[in-house]
């Protein structure tokens, strides 16, 4: 059997969605590992809400979602109020999203994005059920996943291909002092600073095609009226953390993996 096919021997429900559930939360306890320490998961009982996964070893917890389309722009959610209580609370669980074939049931793609990744930001409130519904004037929700930078979608497959586990370990610790950061607004900063980076596309950069986004980050944080400091801080810190690299003169260079 192909590392990327699920199998399908516990399709036995009903219901098409639930066994599209058990389907891929089986293939992701056998072919996932916890990107921090590289143990194997362990599935959590069905009723133990959001959570899917517990590490066997650390103390990571993750969500699946799956779907048969492309991961796209954005991925559905339960309750809004539970994610948004999570987020804020710095409660949150690392997320699986999988993509796979309904025809071929094969996995075209499974990413991860770390916990210390959210941000309010990312939370997107859907409409009230109808008076009529089920569960009228529930709320739901929406993760923003095109708000996440590249470097927070760690990938196990892309594009069917297998990713090196080395590399997956690596990518996670390139990232995971984000979660040192000691409020949710300053993680909010330097997901902010590490999006600007990524939007300007280019491996080197200077300072003011970081300040090109001063109005846009002004909008955002309107309190904030050291917009262009608080950005050299930001740069300063990645750099630290050795995201970054300064080669004089408001010059920048992203470190490229490995
Ligand atoms: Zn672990």
């Amino acid at each position: 059997m192909s590392q990327i096919e699920i199998s399908t021997s516990l399709a036995i429900y009903k219901s098409n969605s639930q066994n599209a559930r058990v389907l891929t939360e089986n293939f992701v306890a056998h072919h996932g590992f916890c990107p921090s320490c590289g143990s194997s998961l362990l599935q959590t009982p069905n009723n133990s809400q959001a959570k899917d996964f517990t590490c066997s070893k650390c103390d990571e917890e993750f969500e699946l979602k799956a779907k048969s389309s492309k991961i796209g722009k954005k991925i559905v959610n339960g309750a809004y109020d539970s994610l948004f209580n999570r987020v804020i609370g710095q409660n949150n669980l690392n997320l699986y999203a999988l993509h796979y074939n309904k025809r071929e049931m094969v996995v075209e793609n499974l990413l991860i994005v770390p916990r210390y990744f959210f941000v309010t930001d990312l939370i997107e409130k859907r409409p009230p059920l109808s008076a009529n519904a089920r569960r009228a004037g529930w709320v739901g929700c929406n993760i923003l996943i095109s708000k996440v930078p590249e470097i927070g979608k760690i990938f196990y497959i892309k594009d069917r291909k297998i990713i090196n586990p080395n590399n997956i370990l690596q990518e996670w610790k390139k990232t995971s002092f984000l979660q040192e950061a000691k409020s949710l607004e300053s993680r909010g900063w330097l997901l902010d600073t590490l999006n600007c980076v990524e939007r300007i596309g280019q491996d080197e950069f200077n300072l003011d095609q970081i300040y090109a986004f001063e109005a846009e980050l002004k909008q955002k944080h309107p309190e904030n009226n050291h917009i262009k400091d608080k950005l050299r801080q930001q740069l300063q810190f990645l750099r630290d953390k050795g995201l970054i690299e300064f080669i004089g003169r408001g010059q920048y260079r992203k470190i490229p993996n490995g």
